[in-house]
């Protein structure tokens, strides 16, 4: 006979069943909330994550790792980890993660686990991981946390240049201290330049500085680098190639590749590019900075600003340097006029012992000569004498004036009636070579000054213009009014068609003992005197000459 369940039977298993049925409800309910929770923990990590198994096949990864790396989780769920990682350090992976599961442990981040890991797109990225081991009842992985440190390497390289750039600035200044030739302290700075690591130059550059030339950059430094490639760039005018843009545009000129910019681009026949940093003083270019760097290196904001330092640094040496050179050049200057001057009171007093003794010789050499008979040895010796003292007393004259230090006696005056006295001085002299003059005088006003000196200084011209013609000619003299810079002069013109002055001379005429004059022997001393008396009376002289056609002298006298 069957089995059959009392009623009361049936209830109860149904009770049970049921009671089960709500055990396993609550079960499933846990369990669901459990992996809830554990999902929302996983997703909540910072750091991306990755679950491994030891055959280094990923078994999880969060919805952070996904961003990262740019896959999706079904893309990476049951592949090798080394997907992850850039073909070249797969090598070891395996073994790395043999050694792990036989050792499992916990390896934080930081403690020198640096990966580079690579993207689904190709790209790779810095990256630190820590490692632990998570028992589950599949086994036991190893789970990963990847932190991204692109941003933190950034930094730190970012750190690293700056302590090296501040470095190589306090070196630099160092350097700009030291007591050596500004063509050592170009070199050093170079070095150091050169020194800093992660600047992504080339160990390779030149230092240009301006020198008398002001629109030529010379090649200051490095001073070892072989003649050959020196000397085609060794002077560089502004604007040529790239170097000589950047001295004239007064900006950094970059370039990552040997392109036409390169004038000189012969020079090196490997590739490479160019930062060109001008040294500036406010707009003035004192010099340029050449760079190699690697070809189609990236031009960076923060080389630029190390490179504009420097420059900067290199600018307020090389202006130090041109300090000092002009500070002893004016100390030279100054020793040299100070000995110019005790020679010039040396020869004013002997200048003064010599006139009375030469007066007596003149003028008893002078009435030798009206006595001595016409074509007598006397009367020949006698006329040289009278021609060579009248030539000292010339030369006398013209050393007393120039080294006298008495101010001038200034009074008001008609300046034609000095011209007028110093033409009826030279009237024959200018006859005995058909010299013609002309005159052309204008209604001006009196001038204040000292009338000897002025007659002396116009003398002067009409001597010097007598002497240019040789063989004759006219000598102008001329008078008007002038106004420079606001100021009216009285002007005397004195013209000549006589031989002209070279251009090279024109810088030295007025140097005391310049003279060309070899045949009437000259003192030199003329034009010195003129310029020196023009300077006392407060006014100036003006030249315009051509060669073979003439010269003009203009005196310029101001009055009020
Ligand atoms: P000196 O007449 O004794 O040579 P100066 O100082 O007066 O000395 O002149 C210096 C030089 O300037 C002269 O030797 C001459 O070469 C040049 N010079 C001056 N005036 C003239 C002129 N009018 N024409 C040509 N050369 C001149």
């Amino acid at each position: 006979m069957a089995d059959h369940k009392t009623r009361e039977q049936l209830i109860d298993e149904k009770e049970k069943m049921r009671q089960k049925f709500h055990e396993l409800e609550a079960c499933r309910y846990e369990f669901v909330s459990i992996q809830e929770r554990y999902n929302r923990l996983i997703e909540s990590a910072p750091d991306a994550l990755v679950f491994v198994n030891p055959e280094s096949k990923i078994v999880l990864v969060n919805a952070q790792l996904e961003k990262m790396f740019g896959y999706s989780e079904q893309e990476l769920s049951g592949k090798d980890l080394e997907i992850l990682i850039p073909e070249r350090f797969r090598k070891t992976h395996h073994k790395n993660v043999s050694d792990y599961f036989s050792r499992p442990r916990v390896r934080p981040m930081g403690t020198n686990l640096e990966i580079t890991a690579l993207r689904k797109d190709g790209t790779e990225f810095p990256a630190d991981i820590s490692l632990s081991p998570l028992q589950t009842d599949e086994g036991l992985l190893a789970t990963g946390a990847i932190r991204d440190i692109t941003e933190r390497k950034r930094a730190e390289h970012q750190i690293e240049r700056n302590y090296h750039i501040q470095k190589v600035i306090s070196a630099v200044l160092k350097v700009s201290l030291q007591p050596v030739s500004l063509e050592e302290q170009m070199d050093s700075i170079l070095e150091l330049i050169l020194s800093i690591p992660g600047l992504a130059l080339k160990p390779k550059g030149y230092i240009y500085l301006v020198e008398d030339d002001p629109d030529v950059l010379v090649l200051k430094a490095p001073r070892t680098i072989p003649d050959s490639e020196q000397s085609p760039c060794r002077k560089v005018p502004f604007g040529k190639c790239l170097y000589g843009q950047a001295a004239a545009s007064c900006t950094t000129i970059f370039t990552d590749c040997v392109d036409e910019s390169h004038e000189m681009r012969d020079l090196s026949k490997l590739p490479h590019g160019h930062y060109c940093v001008p040294i500036l003083s406010g707009e003035k270019t004192l010099g340029v900075i050449n760079l190699f760097v690697h070809e189609g290196h990236m031009r960076r904001q923060e080389e630029d600003e190390f490179l504009t330092a420097i420059a900067s640094a290199l600018a307020s040496i090389v202006e130090r340097h041109q300090v000092e050179t002009e500070k002893h050049r004016l100390m030279e200057q100054l020793a040299e006029a100070e000995k110019l001057s005790a020679l010039g009171r040396i020869t004013a007093n002997v200048a003064d012992e010599i006139r009375n003794p030469l007066t007596s010789i003149g003028g008893f050499a002078r009435r030798l000569q009206k006595k001595a008979v016409e074509g007598t040895k006397e009367r020949e010796y006698a006329e040289f004498i009278v021609t060579e003292v009248t030539r000292m007393e010339s030369i006398l004259r013209n050393v007393i004036s120039f080294t006298r230090g008495a101010s001038p006696q200034k009074e008001l005056f008609d300046v034609h009636d000095v011209i007028k006295e110093a033409l009826r001085l030279f009237e024959e002299r200018a006859g005995e070579r058909s010299i013609i003059i002309e005159r052309s005088f204008v209604e001006i006003p009196n001038i204040k000054g000292d009338k000897e000196q002025v007659q002396e200084a116009i003398e002067n011209l009409f001597s010097n213009a007598i002497d240019a013609m040789p063989a004759g000619g006219t000598l102008s003299v001329a008078t008007g009014r002038k106004v420079v810079n606001e100021q009216t002069y009285v002007t005397v013109n004195v013209k000549d068609t006589g031989k002209g002055i070279s251009e090279e001379n024109m810088n030295k005429i007025f140097e005391p003992f310049f003279t060309t004059k070899v045949v009437v022997k000259g003192t030199g001393l003329g034009l010195s005197i003129t310029r020196k008396i023009m300077e006392e009376h407060g006014g100036f002289i003006k030249i315009e000459s051509k060669v073979n056609t003439g010269s003009t002298f203009s005196l310029y006298f101001p009055f009020s």
